[in-house]
């Protein structure tokens, strides 16, 4: 019999833990990790902080080349995948290499999405990989002047990142409070509060309209509002150095020809495996059939991705799981903690309960399916299980007294 050959796309949090749970359900298996970036895996939420410079870029390093040589995985950095040869199970990369496979995992998670307008202007940073991270690091020390886009989860970072750094830094939100889809406008206050304590200039319900720069030259220098605005007094920011935008993410899975959502997501059902019985995805970017929801689901944190990977090798390797983990996601700037769970599209009940602490709980019918939490944490395990349990409550509003996680 011939080991067992498996090949991972991507050495994130997501193909990285897959690759380590496949040597530790098969010891003789051939297993390589294919990744496009120049270094083994770093961890992605600590590039918050190298990109703030309160932490050196050793300390953001998850795994050194030797971890992959410990577990005789075959890790090839600067390495494609440009196409999937379902057919004949063959992966091609960039330099023409083709490799066989018998299981395939796609992990290879979403890259930013681009303005629709951004012509290739210099000064505008994207924020996913390390190497982004260093140019925006290197881009937030050196600006006098910054403006941010995107009032989701990733923006917060950039807009933070900046203001640490001194610059005078605008951050537009297009809807009425910052993370809108999880978040109403009591509960955002708290964290807009936070940003603006660290001198971050927030403009709500503001687009960027149009950019200008200077004839012949690719740097933005400045952008005019779809709205007048009174703390800028018009609707104009002019002599900006830098630009950074966090406007969602547009899959990496061009390469395999396997069934997607409608946004160009693999889909999978609830073991992970996509419509390809040998191929199987995790991570990022990654619709799967949840057995917690009973619905197709897409979730993107650190700990779901590791979650998945492990699953999803475990299920290469022959196991039968069931994908049940419920993701969290946390946002650690200010002196209140933020910590999202589960699914934030329920129908919510909320509570401020004073000036920093704020929880919103959500439902789908009368069953807990999520919560946000700002300031006020607790119970936040209890919270994951009941949602993973199914449990249903009839009072809603009771879960919203302090009495109850006490
Ligand atoms: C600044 C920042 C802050 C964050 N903060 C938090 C936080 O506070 N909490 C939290 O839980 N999460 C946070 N996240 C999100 C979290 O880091 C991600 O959800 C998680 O790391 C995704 O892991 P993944 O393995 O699914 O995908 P990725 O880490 O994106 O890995 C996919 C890999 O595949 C590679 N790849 C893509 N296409 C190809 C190809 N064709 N060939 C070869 N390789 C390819 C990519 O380059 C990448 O290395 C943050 C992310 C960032 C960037």
């Amino acid at each position: 019999m011939t080991d067992t050959k498996y090949v991972v796309i991507g050495d994130g949090n997501a193909g990285a833990t897959a690759a380590e749970t496949l040597r530790e359900e098969d010891e003789d298996a051939d297993i390589k990790v294919l990744t496009d970036e120049s270094e083994p895996l770093y961890n992605r939420i600590m590039l918050k902080n190298f990109m703030k410079g309160t932490l050196p870029k050793q300390y953001t390093q998850v795994h050194d080349e030797s971890w992959y040589e410990d577990r005789d995985i075959d890790l090839e950095l600067e390495t494609e995948v440009t196409d999937v040869d379902e057919d004949s199970k063959t992966v091609e990369t960039d330099d023409g290499e083709e490799i066989d496979y018998e299981k395939l995992l796609v992990a290879s998670g979403g890259s930013p999405r681009r303005l629709p307008f951004d012509e290739g202007f210099e000064n505008i940073e994207y924020m996913w990989t390390m190497r982004d991270a260093s140019e925006i690091k290197k881009s937030a020390e050196d600006a006098d002047k910054a403006v941010v886009i995107g009032g989701g989860l990733l923006g917060i970072d950039l807009a933070v990142a900046y203001a640490e750094n001194d610059a005078e830094t605008y951050y537009l939100i297009r809807e009425g409070n910052w993370w809108h889809r999880g978040l109403d406008a009591e509960g955002a206050e708290i964290m807009q509060r936070k940003m603006e304590e660290k001198g971050v200039e927030i403009l709500t319900d503001t687009e960027v309209d149009e950019l200008f720069s200077h004839p012949g030259e690719d740097q933005v220098t400045r952008v005019t509002l779809s709205s007048e605005n009174k703390s800028i007094d018009g609707n104009s920011i002019e002599n900006i150095d830098s630009v950074a935008v966090a406007i969602g993410q547009t899959p990496n899975a061009d390469f395999v020809d396997v069934e997607k959502n409608d946004h160009g997501m693999i889909k999978t059902d609830e073991y992970l495996q996509t419509s390809d019985p040998d191929i199987y995805a995790a991570g990022n970017m990654v619709e799967y059939e949840s057995p917690v929801f009973e619905r197709p689901t897409v979730n993107g944190s650190w700990d779901h991705s590791g979650e998945m990977g492990e699953a999803a090798a475990e299920n290469m390797a022959g196991n039968q799981e069931e994908f049940t983990y419920v993701n969290t996601y946390g946002v650690g700037h200010f002196d209140v903690q933020f910590l999202a769970v589960g699914d934030w599209n329920g129908e919510p009940v909320s509570r401020k309960y004073n000036e920093d602490e704020y929880r919103r709980l959500l439902f789908d019918g009368d069953r807990l399916v999520g919560a946000v939490m700002i300031g006020y944490t607790k119970g936040q395990e209890e919270i994951k299980e009941m949602i993973e349990e199914k449990e249903r409550f009839e009072d809603r509003k009771r879960l919203l007294e302090k009495e109850f996680w006490e």
